[in-house]
């Protein structure tokens, strides 16, 4: 089994990615997957769903007041999404890196969102935040027994420090 060395913190951690509607419409899973496991990083549980309004309500809690707020739910509901658990070393700031900011005009081309995005609306994926951000998103989308632990043969180079 995986454990930190002796002395350190143990900086394993999850974080939530979801392809968002349109970009499950436009066929960009497989890249998006593909950065992802590239990286290094581990894919630990991954499904597609149509989402209900109950899910997304809880999932954008946050931006309940925002003025976008009923068109982002239309737009997350229009179609099937696909969401999915990622583990890894730093994995949470990392993915964020990869997805890159918020409104694509501003996405760094390599970014998930510079690359494959126009408009904010339609940036394609979602990643989690932050570590707390994270915990209670995975704790919203997917029950215990969706995710799974396994050991990947290279986890002593892309996980241990
Ligand atoms: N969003 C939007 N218009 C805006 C800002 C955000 O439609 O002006 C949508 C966009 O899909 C974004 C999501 O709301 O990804 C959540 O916004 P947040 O600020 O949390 O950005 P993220 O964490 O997704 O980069």
């Amino acid at each position: 089994a995986l454990s930190a060395p002796q002395g350190l913190p143990d900086v394993r951690e999850r974080t939530l990615i979801a392809v968002k509607p349109d970009g499950v419409q436009r066929r960009l899973v497989g890249r998006v997957i593909q950065r992802f496991e590239q990286r290094g990083f581990k894919l630990v549980g991954l499904k597609m769903l149509q989402v209900s309004e109950e899910l997304l309500s809880q999932h954008y809690c946050e931006l309940r007041m925002k003025p976008f707020y009923p068109s982002l739910l239309h737009y997350m509901t229009s179609g099937p999404v696909v969401v999915m658990v990622w583990e890894g070393h730093n994995v949470v700031q990392t993915t964020r890196m990869m997805v890159g900011h918020t409104n694509p005009v501003e996405a760094r081309a390599g970014t998930v969102r510079g690359d494959f995005g126009i408009h904010v609306s339609r940036n394609v994926v979602h990643a989690s935040d932050s570590l707390e951000g994270a915990k209670r998103e995975i704790q919203l989308w997917f029950q215990g027994k969706e995710l799974l632990n396994w050991d990947s043969c290279d986890q002593t180079i892309t996980c241990e420090l």
